[in-house]
């Protein structure tokens, strides 16, 4: 038992206002210390707003911030989310990718309001971005959306009806492919996991050699949707690959979806081991080593 009974003390994937979550930055690192969280990464999708004002309540609370972000890619693979760790807020050419990332966003929220309405669903755009509070649009805002309008039961009723992938409203991102997204964080210095690996459609023997080969380090073992054997599963992947067995509640804080905040046991050699890949400059020395030869 854990001293709040049921979180525990990391959690690598979190959400907050600044895209899909429910609660602002600093207000959901209040509510992680509050439950004895001590480390946490805020992982929202495509941006890097909220970790000044999450590390800020972090230092009043007692909880090390890691910022981090999420990148959803689908493709054939099936949906690849690749979590980001480490990551800078003030790295400028980082921000102006994930600003594109945002405005796709926005086009395909867009375009599912359009959809919505055409098949009797009418939602409006302005109550969409309202209810964003300017985060990183996402269908959690139209599944809100939906549900103050009536059109849907409850929250994760809207997911299971409209906005799910085989459904008529469905509209896919163009975003980046899986390999590019780690790529990305690579390339700005971060340390890039698989997360939730569930959700990838081919066999993961298939695409971990590729995604470990354009930077990959870390694969999300610790998730609350995984059964016992999926986890022994993804950990001897972990091992085969070389890879960081991180974990996270991916909470938002709306509807069922994820787990509770704090909800999901991380060890805390996770948290080690990508320290010490940050720490020996990931960028250079862990993947792609340039062959630099002797001279000095
Ligand atoms: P998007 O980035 O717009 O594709 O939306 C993905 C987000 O929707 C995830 O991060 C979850 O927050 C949420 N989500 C995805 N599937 C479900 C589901 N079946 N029920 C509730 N929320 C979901
Ligand atoms: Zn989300
Ligand atoms: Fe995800
Ligand atoms: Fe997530």
């Amino acid at each position: 038992m854990t001293p709040s009974g049921d979180a525990y003390p990391i959690d690598l994937h979190t959400h907050s206002l600044r895209s899909d979550g429910a609660y602002a930055p600093g207000e959901l690192v209040r509510m992680a210390a509050a439950r004895g969280v001590r480390i946490q990464a805020l992982a929202d999708h495509d941006t890097l707003a909220g970790v000044a004002e999450a590390v800020a309540t972090g230092q009043e609370t007692g909880v090390r911030v890691i910022p981090a972000t999420e990148l959803n890619t689908e493709s054939e693979w099936g949906d690849v989310h690749v979590l980001g760790y480490f990551l800078d807020p003030a790295d400028a050419v980082l921000g102006e990718r994930l600003r594109w990332l945002r405005e796709d966003r926005g086009r395909r929220v867009e375009l599912m309001v359009e959809k919505l309405g055409a098949l009797g669903y009418p939602v409006r755009l302005e109550r969409v971005m309202e209810i964003a509070q300017g985060g990183a649009l996402g269908r959690p805002h139209l599944a809100q959306a939906l549900l103050e309008a009536g059109h849907v039961p409850s929250y994760d009723a809207a997911f299971e009806t409209l906005l799910s992938k085989d459904s008529p409203a469905y509209v896919a991102r163009v975003g980046l492919t899986p390999l590019e997204a780690v790529r990305l964080v690579r390339a700005h210095g971060g340390v890039p996991a698989l997360a939730h690996p569930g959700t990838v459609a081919l066999e993961l023997e298939k695409v971990l050699p590729e995604l470990v080969d354009a930077g990959l380090a870390g694969i999300e073992c610790y998730y609350g949707s995984h059964s016992v054997d999926a986890t022994v599963r993804y950990l001897a992947l972990a091992a085969r690959y070389g890879l960081v067995p991180t974990g996270g509640s991916d909470f938002h804080g709306r509807g069922e979806h994820g787990a509770p905040l704090g909800g999901v046991r991380v060890p805390a050699a996770s948290i080690d081991a990508l320290d010490a890949l940050r720490a020996s400059d990931a960028r250079v020395s862990a993947y792609h080593v340039e062959p630099l030869g002797r001279a000095r």
